[in-house]
């Protein structure tokens, strides 16, 4: 039988991608790729980012505020804007949809800024909002959840 495709932030199945190096792995999403097939993605270093790397946030507002041109992506301690190295690496993760043939759906790290379905940091406050990533993703029509919304 075929199985789904399912687009999954590489850090979720236990890759150390995160800006520190470690890895945010979730027991629901390895139990679902036991039955689907997950294509691990990490946008951060699809961008060019080092692993590890200084943590970003977002000031202003999140990605479809940065889209929209009232809200930017920085280095959380220096305040260099790193914007547009996100939205690269953001769109070169797009890619995989056309690679792939289409996902079913995209399970994403919640409250980062590249992957964040509902809850991303701004301004260094956790708020509601959305990540570059899974803000483009949304856009293509794919369906995103966060590995929190996992039952
Ligand atoms: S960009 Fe996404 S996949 Fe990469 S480390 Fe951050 S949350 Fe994980």
């Amino acid at each position: 039988m075929k199985q789904e495709k399912v687009l999954v932030s590489a850090c979720l199945l236990g890759i150390r991608t995160r800006y520190d190096g470690s890895a945010s792995v979730s027991q629901k999403v390895l139990k679902l790729c036991k039955t689907k097939c997950c294509i691990p993605v990490c946008p951060e270093q699809l961008a060019g980012f080092s692993t590890p790397r200084p943590p970003m946030e977002f000031r202003g507002g999140d990605a479809e505020c940065v889209l929209k041109g009232c809200g930017k992506i920085v280095r959380v301690e220096s305040g260099e804007d790193v914007t547009l190295k996100m939205l690269k690496g953001a769109k070169e993760a797009l890619k995989l949809l056309e690679i792939t043939g289409g996902v079913a759906f995209a399970i994403l790290k919640e409250r980062s800024p590249s992957c964040g379905v509902n809850k991303v940091y701004v301004d260094g406050e956790i708020v509601d909002g959305t990540g570059i990533f899974a803000y483009l993703l949304k856009k293509e029509g794919v369906k995103v959840y966060s590995e929190e919304e996992l039952s």
